[in-house]
């Protein structure tokens, strides 16, 4: 006879809490719906319902990959994000929680110049699986959106995920080193680049530091190598009345602050992330 959910569920999370996943519970009931295509309520009223063998060794194999510190919507392929469900690539960062409030701060000065505009045009710079762009797009139908990546593989994902949320006639992608392959002026150009300080990437949690793509992650020696190459060239892409919206590190508010200053930008408006630390900083052109 087979086993019931409420049993696989249980012998999942006791393998998980033994290899020493801090998450063991959580870790096992993402996996198996994701896996069953069940809600996490659905896992929970089903408890009875038996389990499949051929989706009891889906779910063991997965399991192992976890064991592996491989993070859950990796081994799922997808993850949730705003309002978009994306699929994820080794060429793609996975996107966290806390970048949702960077498409969160975007909305009110997108609307804003749609409503002077009738429309608007995004830039995503180091775009991965297309995250903030796709959210931004979904939210907003007047918007307008490029998607650019040194990654071709990213840009692959990210043109996946366009299509996956219905938006793809609305993005388009760019293989670029940040502004070197892009051409005409946008009315908001975000970015989550990689910044990272070079020599803490070593110091990451297994889960990130082996299955994140290093492109993603790596900010330089100082962590602030992608900011200085978007401050440096932004002045050519972005409309005078635009905004620049910026994922940052915790620490970084009061450097990255500088450098868009120093090229003639200022702050308008700063977010905390989920954690309560500095995440989000937006910027527009200083008054003359
Ligand atoms: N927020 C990611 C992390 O801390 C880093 C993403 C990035 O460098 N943009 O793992």
């Amino acid at each position: 006879m087979s086993e019931t959910l409420s049993a696989v569920l249980a012998l999942s999370r006791a393998r998980l809490a033994e290899a020493g996943l801090a998450d063991a519970a959580t870790d096992a009931r993402v996996l198996l719906a994701g896996l069953l295509d069940l809600s996490p309520t659905e896992i929970l009223l089903q408890a009875d319902r038996p389990v499949a063998a051929d989706d009891r060794a889906r779910i063991d194999a997965a399991v192992a990959r976890r064991i592996k510190r491989e993070p859950v919507h990796r081994i799922l392929g997808m993850r949730d994000f705003h309002s978009v469900r994306l699929a994820l690539s080794p060429d793609t960062l996975e996107p966290r929680p806390d970048t949702e409030i960077l498409v969160e701060a975007m909305l009110e000065p997108a609307r804003r110049i749609i409503a002077r505009k009738g429309s608007a045009r995004l830039l995503d710079l180091g775009t991965g699986t297309g995250a903030i762009a796709l959210a931004l797009l979904k939210e907003i139908p007047e918007l307008q959106a490029v998607g650019a990546d040194l990654a071709p593989g990213a840009l692959e994902t990210a043109r996946r995920n366009a299509d996956l949320n219905g938006v793809a006639d609305r993005f388009s992608t760019v293989e670029t080193c940040w502004f070197d392959c892009i051409e005409g002026r946008f009315d908001i150009i975000v970015s989550n680049p990689p910044y990272i300080t070079r020599d803490v990437i070593a110091e990451l949690e297994p889960d990130v530091r082996h299955y994140d793509p290093i492109l993603a992650l790596d900010g330089g020696p100082d962590g602030l190598d992608a900011y200085r190459a978007i401050a440096s060239g932004i002045d050519n892409f972005l409309d005078e009345d635009g905004w620049i919206g910026l994922e940052i590190g915790f620490d970084q508010k009061q450097t990255v602050t500088a450098l868009f200053s120093d090229a003639g930008y200022t702050l308008t408006d700063a977010f905390r992330d989920y954690g309560g630390q500095d995440r989000v900083l937006v910027f527009s052109r200083k008054n003359p």
